[in-house]
């Protein structure tokens, strides 16, 4: 038993303060908290053996702890806690073996000391099963969509963007991710789509902004240099059509406590152009609530001109296609420069999407740019590798 290092999430302390003292008298070393941050900071530093969850918290539920437990490859044995009865717990428990969690039993409460003990002393993973490999054939439909978003089986990762100038960080872009059971990681370019013409898109994007502020808001506050680095979102046009969508934002951020003026949606120039009244009324609102606006792969369509000048936005993003190709193409170049000229003198920040090599970002310096981001930067991470490149990142001088 010397080895095992039980860590117990629970937000009732009685009951958590039980766990420990049940877990400690049977000789393992056990830590308790009912905060999800702390947890996940602990799973990462103190490599528990076990795992003990409540399924009902507030603030996180179980099966997102499972779900973002398995997205960090945890190898503990995981013990899941609730007072709902057997047959939740099981499904849940089937649920996390599904996405490669090492469930070692459940414990519907109230418990028998006992009970707890006997787990804690099982080693061998009994419902363990491996990663799902990536299924490039498996076309999602919106039940199976649906479902993902009940249960929580969609995450973030955020890529970095930074001055040009001076290479620190400017920002970070939320990019979501569907984690499916059977058919592994799907990327968003096969279901945002499927989200927005099946209406499930509103739903998306408040996970999307609810996980994402979940992780930056006490990110940001842990030193004073995180204070202007911003959050950007990605924002669905089809999202227009709903009345509510702005308080429904601005009520998120405020709960979180999330200064509006560090998050920036991002919108394509072409789903901003479908209804440009409509659009012109949510981006205003958007705007009068004190969030910053991007106009995002700016240089694609064809009336890109207008929707600059007649929209509210505060920032351009040049589209990945010009940027890439900018080291071998003058006229890629012509086209970067015209952009960063015409977003100044509307006085717009300009951000170089798909900076890939140092040519291209020595450009852009050159013209001006304010902003990249790109694989030569940083590609799309997890909170966890995102601290350690921020440790590691050398802005190239
Ligand atoms: P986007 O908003 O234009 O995001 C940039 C995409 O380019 C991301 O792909 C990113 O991984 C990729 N990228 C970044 N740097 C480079 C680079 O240097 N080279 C190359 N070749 N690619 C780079 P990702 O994450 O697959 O996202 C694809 C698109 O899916 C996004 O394009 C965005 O339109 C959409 N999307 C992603 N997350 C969300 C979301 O939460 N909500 C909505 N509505 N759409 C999303
Ligand atoms: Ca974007
Ligand atoms: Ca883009």
């Amino acid at each position: 038993m010397e080895a095992c290092r039980l860590l117990i999430l629970d937000d009732d302390e009685t009951i958590g303060m039980t766990i420990e003292a049940i877990a400690i008298s049977a000789g393992a070393v056990a830590r308790l908290t009912s905060e999800p941050d702390e947890f996940f900071g602990a799973v990462a530093d103190w490599q528990p053996t076990h795992i003990c969850t409540d399924l009902n918290m507030p603030g996180m539920d179980g099966l997102a702890v499972l779900t973002e437990l398995a997205r960090r490859d945890c190898k503990a044995q995981v013990i899941i806690s609730s007072g709902v009865g057997m047959r939740v717990l099981d499904a849940a428990a089937r649920k996390g073996a599904e996405q490669g969690l090492s469930m070692c039993g459940v414990l519907a409460k109230p418990f028998m000391p006992d009970a707890l003990r006997q787990l804690l002393q099982r080693q061998a993973p009994v419902l363990r099963r491996p990663m799902p490999r990536p299924d490039p054939a498996y076309l999602p439909d919106r039940a199976a969509l649906a479902m993902a978003l009940d249960q929580r089986e969609l995450f973030v990762l955020f890529q970095p963007k930074v001055h040009c100038a001076s290479g620190h960080l400017a920002g970070l872009e939320a990019l979501v991710r569907w984690q499916h059971p059977v058919h592994g990681l799907i990327a968003p370019d096969r279901f945002i789509e499927l989200a927005e013409v099946t209406c499930l898109i509103d739903e998306l994007t408040l996970q999307v902004l609810d996980q994402s502020l979940a992780w930056f808001v006490p990110w940001r506050e842990t030193s004073r240099d995180r204070q202007t680095v911003t959050l950007s979102i990605n924002l669905s046009a089809r999202s227009f059509g709903n009345p509510t969508l702005v308080s429904q934002l601005h009520a998120r951020c405020q709960a979180a406590g999330m200064p509006p003026d560090r998050l920036i949606f991002e919108l394509t120039e072409t789903a901003a152009m479908d209804d440009p009244v409509l659009a012109l009324e949510l981006l205003t609102r958007l705007r009068m609530q004190g969030f910053q606006l991007a106009i995002d792969d700016f240089g694609t369509g064809y009336s890109s001109m207008v929707q600059l000048v007649r929209q509210p936005f505060s920032e351009v993003k040049v589209d990945l296609t010009f940027v890439k190709t900018a080291a071998t193409s003058e006229e890629s170049r012509i086209v970067i420069r015209t952009i960063v000229g015409l977003g100044h003198s509307l006085g717009m920040r300009v951000t170089a999407e798909g900076v890939e090599d140092s040519i291209a970002l020595a450009y852009l310096r050159d013209i001006g740019c304010d902003e990249a981001q790109g694989y030569l930067i940083g590609k799309p991470m997890a909170p966890a590798a995102l601290d350690t490149w921020l440790a590691a990142y050398k802005p190239a001088g």
